[in-house]
Order: C-alpha cells, then structure tokens, then sequence
C-alpha cells in the first residue's frame, strides 16, 4: 500500500491568519492544493488535504485541524502556514516538536533552495497545539513572511518551484515515483532535441560520451563502441525512430542524433 500524507493549510476561513502583502491563509491554501496536485499527477502519490472552512474561534480550529490530521491512515503531516515579524524578517523555516529536526532541516532548505531566499532552518516548538497533538511525523511550514514586501513578492514569482520542491521532498520521504503520464511528456518532449530528418549531413563532433549501435533500436546487444568526447564522424543519412532520431555514419554504424551528444562541424 502507498504511503500517504495529510497536508492542511493553517489557520482557516473564518479564523484568519497572518496578513501583509499577501495573506497567509489564501496563500497557504493554494501551496496546499498545489503540492496534493503534483503529488497526484506527476507522481504515484496519494494523500488527503484539509481546509478548516467552518471553525470560528481559535481553539476549534486547531482542534478540527488536528482531528483531521489524526482520523487518516497517513505516514507524515504537514500544516502550511506564512510568518510575520517586523518589516527586515525573512525567509524560510519548518517547525517540528523536537524528533524530527533532520527533515524539517531537508524540506526547509529545499523550500529556502527553491525561493532563493534565506534559510532560517528548523526550529523545535513544543507549544504549537497541531504539532504536539498530531501522532505521526508533523512538519510546520512557515513559507516566508507576509509582512515583507520582497519575500512576498518571490513567493509569488517562484510559487511553482516551492510547490514543486515541496512535492519532491514528500514524494522521496513517502517512496513515490514520477508518474508514467510524465515519462511520456518527457519522451515526446524530446523530439525537439534530437537533430532531426532534413538537418544537415557531413561531420559531427561528440559533445558527451555516447554509443555506436549496429541497429536502430538500440539493444545492448547491438553496442558497437563508445565514442569519447571531441570524437568527429561522418553522418551519412538521419533517421526517424519512434519519437527519437538516429545518425547513421560513413562507417555503417547508428548513433543517436541527441542535441546533447553531438554538434555540428
Ligand atoms: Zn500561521
């Protein structure tokens, strides 16, 4: 069976967060239902998230957040929420209550990574009701402040590079894979890599070490040689195969006609 994950987004509807230049519980929503999508489309993950939409004083909503988080067969729980401090704080941190300061420090460099702004790390807090009441490993995000104008506004130009290293942090600590929906964007993808029929022929240069095949297809079996870097041959014909492309050369052999692996003479 998968593992899974409770992700909530702090605070809620009615009980407001943080606010400044942005506003901690509409932005935490979106990180919240962006990361489950990623996790969901472009990896085998599955999960549930949560927003406290009914909750009217404080100590409900930590309660109905926490009772969430408790009532599912879930590996990790991750509350998303934005700081605020005085106008020069900055940056990134991930709180935990005290026994799992080696991934809140993973996710909060990767998130810090991400942004491109500081990394404040992980921070032990054991007053915080979510943390201390939830059974699994809970991590607290504090994304970056609210309350400073340049946080704010690289939060909303890099939002999909944190969503996505936030995705990648749970997805390699609950053992998900890529998706096969993505390998096969990927491989289409990669036509526009290849030297393609109509490019020019005559001699080619290895960029990066590659392969010579005595067939299309490429087994291992047909291996021929390595070709090193700096390595010039003559392409004599450029042939498509599936969505890749194949050079063949003077001396009868197929090599791959990937940008990467090779430039023009
Ligand atoms: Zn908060």
């Amino acid at each position: 069976m998968v593992n899974k994950y409770v992700i909530s987004s702090g605070h809620g509807k009615i009980v407001r967060g943080a606010s400044g230049y942005i506003d901690e519980v509409d932005e935490a929503r979106r990180v919240v239902n962006r990361v489950d999508q990623i996790l969901r489309e472009e990896y085998d993950g599955d999960g549930w998230t949560f927003h406290d939409n009914t909750s009217r004083d404080q100590s409900t909503n930590l309660r109905t957040i926490t009772n969430f988080h408790n009532s599912k067969p879930r590996n990790i729980d991750i509350s998303v929420h934005f700081n605020a401090g005085v106008a020069k704080a900055t940056g990134v941190e991930v709180l935990h209550h005290g026994k799992h300061g080696v991934i809140a420090a993973q996710l909060s460099k990767a998130m810090a990574d991400a942004l491109g702004l500081p990394n404040r790390g992980q921070k032990v807090r054991t007053d915080l009701y979510v943390l201390k009441n939830t059974a699994k490993p809970a991590l607290l995000l504090e994304v970056c402040f609210v309350s400073n104008k340049h946080d704010a506004d690289t939060y909303k130009a890099k939002f999909e590079k944190l969503c996505q290293a936030i995705a990648k942090f749970l997805a390699d600590y609950l053992g998900y894979k890529k998706s096969s929906t993505t390998h096969v964007e990927v491989a289409s993808n990669n036509t526009e890599t290849f030297y393609k029929t109509g490019a020019p022929l005559g001699l080619y240069r290895v960029k990066k070490v590659c392969s010579t095949y005595s067939g299309v297809d490429f087994t291992k079996a047909d291996k021929l040689q390595t070709l090193k870097v700096g390595t010039a041959f003559t392409v004599t014909d450029i042939v498509k195969f599936g969505n890749k492309y194949r050079f063949k050369t003077k001396m009868g052999e197929w090599v791959s006609a990937k940008r990467a692996y090779l430039e023009k003479v």
